[in-house]
């Protein structure tokens, strides 16, 4: 064993999935919730911390964390507003066109989302008159999308509102599961809901961060306890199979730092022939060991190296009088924070577009969160981009730091300044 890993200890519970065995492989230490914002009041209260430890299961290969809070803790209420990032809102804008087309989606069809947040996609479906579903446990993402017009049951998705619906006559010619899968606590019970309330011709897509951009791209940072499970699709194929589903198209995105779209079926459906798509990236998993557990203790110690650079160049700006302000309050913000134990003495304070977050101070770091204004207030010499994922929208957003001579600290995959 490398001298400067430590491997966590194997967990004493099941695979979510298969009920296999799970070995430990990355330990990233107490962790608060990381969508758990304080208010000011808040502050010198005991606040919650859970191990934040991944999972391999040697049976099945599905990566995942311990249920250490049970979901409806997490998500009956959501910090995460869907419609904040012009990006995202374009992706599924595009996405809208081309799945409407390629299925032929109109008045008579139904659209039925799982996870759908604010209704920053139905309202894309909802434009071109297809009749819409929403889904979501949030109560405060899902009035949101209320007051916009998309209708949304607030329930937690599985076996029992699958049926439920279909009992009220209602079915979906295409299912849409975006960025959900991994805050799944009961997979079984959410996969066999997606086959039941799909018509027998209908399409299911799911799109998930790829674990194997993931493990290439250095980004531990997408681990966090909302996160349950993490997929590739090689897992993801499995899966569906369990509950009388076949992949038969898989598409790759730039989205959460490199994600997959799978397209899924009724097994019964011969009018939807496997796609070479479907081989291919699953292929590219095997290539790269996503089935073996090497592969996830080599990813580790690479994590343990970007803390020790991270901080290094942190350590070394802050003793040359640097100031540094973060940008953005996403989850992934905090896991990177927490692990490496960064806080108001190193970054004076974060910025977001999302004004829920305004006024409130990031969990366990305690960094506040202000509007973006404050960045032209205060003029810092590094801006920390904490959803490096957008960096390129991000930093032609803020190209105005360089007036001052601010420059952008992105953080993964290693440490760069730009
Ligand atoms: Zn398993």
């Amino acid at each position: 064993m490398h001298k400067h890993s430590s491997v966590p200890v194997d967990a004493d519970i099941e695979c979510r999935f298969c009920s296999g065995p799970l070995a430990g492989f990355l330990d990233l230490g107490m962790s608060p919730l990381c969508e758990n914002f304080l208010s000011k009041d808040q502050l010198n209260l005991m606040e919650p911390f859970y191990p934040l430890v991944a999972y391999f299961c040697r049976n099945c290969c599905l990566v995942q964390l311990q249920e250490y809070v049970p979901p409806q803790q997490i998500f009956s209420e959501y910090a995460y507003f869907s419609s904040y990032s012009d990006a995202w809102l374009d992706h599924v804008r595009r996405y809208a066109e081309t799945i409407t087309q390629r299925l032929g989606l109109g008045p008579a069809s139904r659209v039925i989302e799982v996870g759908s947040n604010d209704g920053y996609l139905l309202q894309f479906f909802m434009g071109k008159g297809i009749p819409v579903l929403g889904i979501d446990p949030a109560a405060n993402v899902a009035a949101a999308a209320r007051a916009r017009g998309v209708p949304t049951m607030v329930r937690f998705f599985g076996v029992e509102v699958a049926r439920e619906l279909v009992e009220e006559g209602i079915q979906a010619d295409l299912v849409v599961g975006n960025n959900v899968l991994a805050q799944v606590a009961d997979l079984n019970s959410f996969v066999k809901g997606l086959a039941i309330i799909l018509q027998p011709r209908g399409v299911c897509t799911i799109e998930f961060p790829h674990l194997l951009k993931t493990m290439l791209g250095n980004q531990f940072d997408q681990i966090y306890h909302e996160h349950f499970s993490y997929f590739t699709a090689l897992a993801a194929e499995k899966i569906f199979a369990a509950h009388g589903m076949r992949i038969f198209d898989i598409e790759e995105l730039w989205t959460h730092g490199g994600s997959l779209r799978v397209y899924a079926c009724h097994v019964d459906d011969e009018t939807r022939p496997v796609l070479p798509s479907v081989a291919r990236l699953e292929d590219s998993e095997r290539v790269a060991g996503l089935h073996l557990f090497a592969t996830y203790a080599n990813f580790a110690r690479r994590v343990q190296e970007t803390k020790r650079k991270l901080l290094s160049f942190l350590i070394e700006a802050k003793s040359c009088g640097k100031t540094i302000a973060g940008y953005g309050a996403p989850g992934k913000g905090n896991t990177l924070l927490n692990y490496c134990g960064i806080r108001t003495d190193f970054i004076h304070y974060t910025v977001d577009r999302n004004p829920y977050k305004h006024g409130k101070y990031l969990p366990g770091t305690h960094i506040p969160v202000f509007s973006p204004e404050r960045i032209t207030e205060t003029k810092p010499d590094y801006v920390l981009i904490l959803p490096w994922n957008l960096k390129n929208e991000i930093t032609t957003q803020l190209s105005y730091i360089r007036d001052w001579g601010g420059r952008f600290i992105i953080p993964i995959p290693e440490v760069s300044i730009i």
